[in-house]
């Protein structure tokens, strides 16, 4: 079977990767994918914008299925035309994205079906929503509405830090995203993420992790999408595991069901694991990014006949995800002036030494400049090694990450630093 796989970030190299490896594959081609997908797949020049395009490049290649990695191209409705044209698809279509595409639809429905989640409120204007405030204790949650790559989440300590929020969501600093803005009470506990696919109908848990979003050591500076993760996060037990599935996932895949936008994809549940129990954050309609490349680490079965079972609506005839017990953990490596405007062109080597050691090095911004390896973009490398410990996986990884020569680069030093301190204890 061909496959057309749309992205070109770490999460795609690592599925791209994982693809490769069944024996289902003829030819993957991806789009636009980078240096390191390359080793994989034959990459095309196609944007998952012209969906024209991609529909022809499907009849012309004799396309079996597509796999959408990033979010926007699933909001956008791509999903639907491939569905319409008989390209069996990952990805949800255009109203069941909206589960990340816009945070006040998945808060309605968390109410509607009745799922743990922070108290909150929709607003729709500056004067609304300085209202409403009053209704919240400090701190206070402040969220643009639609996509804002992460960066549209303010947690306002004082009053007038939730007015400022305000005054920047109101000003049109995000755009579209920013036209409706939700207020959400302030959870606490610690944060994991969970995985599970879902083809509208049956559900298949596709393991945990921990992300580590902030830019520096021990959790300190501005959000990122993301600086490392290791999978499994075992602060998810298998009992609040359970509790996840039966109280926010199943009822969300009943309720998109019932309501005529059937879910079909992966389902990527944030959550907080507060002292009364999982709560939802926020749910992702794909993968995340770099928590794909630890869940493909430990992902031993074939993942084109998974995938293609979520497309084609027969996911119950699946046994459960063959996930290994063992610890995966990656590292991110950014380029400088990361998560603001990244150094580009720095020079990348010392991959090969990196992976002497049965580590994994991901591309994420790279490209290829005349024979050698350069940044460029923001996360550039995820340096992905397993272990029988997260210490372990840990150490595997930032051996790895001392191999690789990329002056102009940084990574930070403690990512997993949770579960290694409990390890330890
Ligand atoms: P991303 O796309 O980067 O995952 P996002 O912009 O979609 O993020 P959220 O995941 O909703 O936004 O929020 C980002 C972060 O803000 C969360 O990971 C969490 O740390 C914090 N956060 C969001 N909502 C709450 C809440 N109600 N209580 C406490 N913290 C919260």
């Amino acid at each position: 079977m061909n496959i057309l796989l749309l992205g070109g970030g770490g999460r795609e190299h690592a599925l791209a990767w994982k693809l490769a490896q069944s024996p289902r594959l003829d030819t993957l081609y991806a789009a636009p994918g980078n240096p390191g997908i390359a080793q994989h797949a034959t990459l095309v020049d196609l944007a998952a914008t012209d969906h024209r395009a991609v529909l022809d490049f499907c009849t012309r290649h004799s396309i079996g299925l597509v796999v959408i990695g990033p979010e926007a191209p699933l909001v956008d409705g791509l999903a639907d035309n491939l569905r319409t044209m008989g390209v069996p698809v990952f990805g949800p279509g255009k109203k069941a994205a909206q589960l990340e595409g816009s945070k006040g639809f998945t808060k309605d429905l968390c109410k509607r079906a009745n799922i743990p989640t922070a108290a909150y409120v929709r607003v729709t204007s500056k004067d609304g929503a300085i209202a409403a405030l009053e209704d919240f204790a400090l701190p206070v949650v402040i969220k643009a509405d639609g996509l804002a790559a992460g960066k549209g989440v303010i947690i306002a300590e004082t009053r007038d830090e939730a007015l400022d929020a305000l005054d920047t969501m109101f000003s049109g600093a995000f755009g579209a995203a920013g036209e409706e803005v939700v207020l959400e009470e302030f959870m606490t506990g610690e944060e994991a993420s969970f995985f599970a696919l879902t083809d509208g109908t049956a559900i298949l848990p596709f393991g945990s992790a921990q992300d580590h979003k902030r830019v520096g050591d021990g959790d300190t500076g501005p959000n990122t999408g993301g600086m490392g993760a290791y999978s499994p996060a075992r602060v998810l037990t298998p009992e609040l595991e359970a509790q996840v599935i039966e109280t926010i996932i199943r009822p969300t895949v009943a309720t998109l069901a019932a309501e005529g936008m059937p879910y079909s994809g992966v389902l990527y549940a944030g959550l907080m694991l507060t002292d009364q129990g999982p709560k939802l954050i926020e749910y992702n309609a794909r993968f995340g990014d770099p928590e794909c490349q630890v869940l493909m680490m430990r992902f031993d079965g074939d993942l084109v006949d998974l995938l293609l079972s979520v497309a084609q609506g027969t996911l119950a005839s699946q046994g459960p995800v063959a996930l290994a017990d063992r610890t995966a953990l990656t590292i991110v490596m950014a380029a400088k002036g990361y998560p603001g405007t990244p150094e580009k062109g720095g020079a990348i080597s010392g991959i090969d030494a990196a992976q002497a050691g049965g580590a994994l090095v991901f591309h994420a911004g790279t490209a290829d400049q005349n024979g050698t390896l350069v940044a460029n973009g923001g996360r550039v490398l995820n340096v992905t090694a397993t272990g029988d410990t997260v210490g372990a996986a840990q150490a595997a990884a930032y051996a790895a990450v001392d191999a690789i020569d990329f002056p102009t680069g940084f990574c930070r030093r403690d990512i997993g630093w949770r579960e290694v301190a409990r390890e330890q204890a």
